[in-house]
């Protein structure tokens, strides 16, 4: 364990170790920032926002083997623990929990896990099967370590972000799940860790899913056939980025929304650009006066 308040975070590798660290900070107020590390100006604004009206923060900077599948970047996946330590110390953050798998799973694979349900089978679900019940288990276990009261997660990710939710109002965690909107790029390209996979001609064309959604935004006062097909005309003339779905879907449920709905809607688009899988969403309002938002009104 090393570090100080005023300078590095600290480091807690052990259960032990976060156990010392955790009970140094006032119970009352802890919010935590769950990472896979490679952190970028995303993770930062998620460690930013919570400092702002909290006591403590917390990261938690961990490769969940479980959330990946066997075809899956697990083992390429970038690792840079030291700049993410600066990151950390200039977000202000008190305590970094990088436990390794072994620690985390102390008895191997768990037998028991979180079941994310219907809604873990769609969108991601269909093309990842299991990522979502890993990906719960490990925020649960994350959530019982680290004993946070609030915990901050991206829009980017709106699937994860509602599981996540669901997860706490149905089994009673009391954390308050907080949403952070997207960070991007100046032209638009969602921060992701996976963008370092991007040859420069990937990255051109992974604008596409970007625009896509602007596009699909601008005719939001005409519906959604409107909007599904403003998008879906800006990937059909990018054929180099492979489109595994573009969706607008209302945000709880993540049903396709009907031809007569009005109100919020998640427009949401993957597909793999070179050898990378991409995600992206915008939160949108349809009908009269409609267009992006920065966040959904109703958590
Ligand atoms: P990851 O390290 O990719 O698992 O992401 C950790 C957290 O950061 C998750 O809550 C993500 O949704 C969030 N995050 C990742 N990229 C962004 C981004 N571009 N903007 C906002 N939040 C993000």
């Amino acid at each position: 364990m090393g570090g100080t308040r005023a300078g590095l975070p600290v480091v807690a590798r052990t259960r032990e170790e976060l156990r010392e660290a955790r009970a140094r900070l006032d119970d009352g107020d802890v919010a935590v920032v769950m990472t896979m590390g490679a952190l970028h100006d995303g993770h930062a604004t998620l460690i930013r926002t919570a400092r702002r009206t909290h006591a403590h923060v917390v990261v938690t900077i961990f490769l969940n083997p479980l959330q990946f599948g066997p075809k899956e970047d697990l083992s390429r996946y970038p690792r840079t623990f030291d700049a993410d330590l600066e990151i950390c110390r200039e977000a202000g953050v008190d305590l970094v929990f990088a436990p390794t798998p072994d620690v985390v799973y102390p008895d191997g694979d768990p037998g028991v896990r979180i079941s994310a349900g219907p809604l873990g089978d769609v969108l991601e679900g269909q093309s990842r099967p299991g990522h979502f019940d890993g990906m719960l288990t490990v925020v649960a276990k994350l959530m019982h370590l680290t004993r946070c009261t609030s915990a901050y997660f991206g829009q980017k990710d709106a699937q994860q972000l509602l599981l996540i939710r669901r997860m706490c109002r149905d089994l009673d965690f009391p954390v308050n799940v907080v949403s952070v909107p997207t960070v991007r790029e100046p032209d638009g390209l969602a921060m992701s860790s996976r963008n370092t996979y991007l040859t420069p001609s990937d990255r051109e064309t992974a604008l596409c899913l970007s625009a896509a959604l602007r596009a699909g935004a601008a005719a939001a006062e005409e519906g959604p056939s409107a909007i599904r097909r403003a998008a879906r005309a800006v990937l059909v003339r990018e054929p180099l980025a492979l489109v595994d779905y573009l969706v607008l879907v209302d945000p709880h449920t993540l049903v396709d929304v009907p031809e007569w709905y009005r109100g919020e809607a998640l427009l949401a688009v993957a597909g793999r650009v070179g050898t990378t899988r991409l995600i992206d969403n915008l939160p949108v309002l349809v009908g009269p006066r409609g267009g992006p938002l920065e966040t959904f009104s109703q958590p």
